[in-house]
């Protein structure tokens, strides 16, 4: 995947703000507790269980894709063999609260269906692959994109990867790193290096200053521990910023 080239393919800008923030979050705490959802809170034994949790988060609430897996969980025991034979219909009622139900149910049967034709029951053998072909592979499944190939990579296979969610997107937008997924994920890589503990920590701490300053409505910028490191807070200050 994303080696130490990495750091070839991001800028000079970009790497002054990524370094800011990553120097800037180190003052700043969290408690793994506030992560409800079923990817932070929780280990998987084997990478469908991660898959199919990771996939129940996409466009929802934590809360909401937590009693999804739960339910998936009571019908299937989040057995890939199960998934695949109960059928999509069942599994659309199952996961019914997390929202756009028969679409998931679908594409997370096709996507276990998938691995399995690959790999069988061995399918953990994906995070023994390089770097960039176990993301490759991942991409390559029904319903899989950046984020849920990156989080499964990160989490659960502990390979260095940057997932970027929704509120890292729009801290980086603000702060001036824009929003392109890729450079924004190259950045962290780039700053962070492939200490996978390293980048966990940044990944979730972004999370935190989503949630609690940098909201899509009225950030918290007088209080917030990157404001040194933003070109919003800044034009904010001066009196030129746009919500
Ligand atoms: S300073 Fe304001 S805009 Fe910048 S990251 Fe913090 S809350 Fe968001």
């Amino acid at each position: 995947m994303v080696e130490y080239t990495v750091c070839s393919v991001v800028n000079e800008d970009s790497k002054d703000i990524g370094s800011c923030i990553v120097k800037a979050l180190s003052r700043v705490e969290y408690d793994v507790e506030e992560f409800v959802g079923p990817v932070a809170s929780r280990k998987y034994s084997n990478i469908y269980a991660m898959l199919v949790a990771v996939m129940l988060t996409q466009n929802t609430s934590d809360a909401n894709a937590f009693k999804a897996l739960k339910q998936l969980e009571k019908v299937t025991g989040l057995d890939p063999h199960k998934i695949v034979s109960v059928g999509e219909e069942v599994i659309a009622e199952a996961i019914r609260v997390a929202g756009m139900y028969r679409v998931r149910a679908k594409r997370i049967v096709m996507a276990v269906k998938q691995l399995l034709e690959m790999f069988g029951d061995k399918a953990d053998k994906v995070c023994e692959l390089d770097d960039s072909e176990a993301r490759r592979l991942l991409l390559s499944l029904p319903g899989v994109g950046l984020k849920t190939a990156d989080v499964v990579l990160l989490m659960y296979c502990r390979k260095p990867a940057f997932p970027v969610d929704t509120h890292i997107r729009r801290i980086c937008s603000r702060v001036g790193l824009g929003s392109s997924y890729e450079h924004i994920s190259k950045t962290f890589l780039c700053v962070v290096g492939r200490d996978v503990e390293k980048l966990v920590d940044v990944h979730l701490k972004l999370i935190t200053i989503g949630r609690k300053y940098c909201r899509p409505t009225k950030p918290k910028c007088d209080s917030c521990p990157l404001q040194v490191c933003c070109k919003y807070a800044k034009s904010k200050a001066t009196g030129n910023s746009k919500s």
